[in-house]
């Protein structure tokens, strides 16, 4: 089934070729992506599922069909980093791993997540220091 996802990424600046994702994926996180049996038990657990575009599974499936329109999925976003989906992977597959390489992919690129303009006074007043030290660390390449 296809999805629409809403990302803005330019998939053609990321210069990877037909193919490649999922070696360019596996070189980065070190996980055997092809070791996936879509048994969904990553999706089950995770807490931001319901906010997701594509579930963990499905952002596996994509990299292996090479459907670089997963880069614009705002799930590899989304991602807390919170190793639930890797504890419980049957295949002891790392899938915060993967969310990580794929962010890794678009940020080395020199494409960032947010713009730092548009973070309104009132926000820079409100927000935690800590929050935005995440943010820059996981958002900004
Ligand atoms: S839990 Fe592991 S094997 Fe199952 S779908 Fe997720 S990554 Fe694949
Ligand atoms: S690491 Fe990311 S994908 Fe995995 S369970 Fe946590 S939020 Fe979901």
């Amino acid at each position: 089934m296809t999805k629409k996802l809403e990302g803005n990424v330019d998939i053609e600046a990321l210069k990877l070729k037909k193919g490649d994702l999922a070696k360019e994926v596996e070189e980065l996180c070190g996980e055997n992506l092809f070791g996936c049996y879509q048994c969904g038990t990553c999706s089950a657990g995770c807490p931001f599922i319901e906010d997701m575009d594509l579930s963990p599974d499905e952002v596996i499936r994509y990299i292996i069909l090479d459907r670089k329109e997963v880069f614009n999925s705002k799930t590899i976003w989304l991602c807390a980093a919170c190793f639930t989906c890797a504890e419980r992977c049957p295949r002891d597959i790392n899938i915060t791993k993967i969310m990580e390489a794929l962010r890794q992919i678009i940020l080395r690129k020199k494409i960032d997540r947010t713009n730092l303009t548009e973070i309104s006074k009132d926000e820079k007043e409100t927000i935690p220091q800590i929050a935005f030290v995440s943010l820059f660390r996981k958002n900004i390449g």
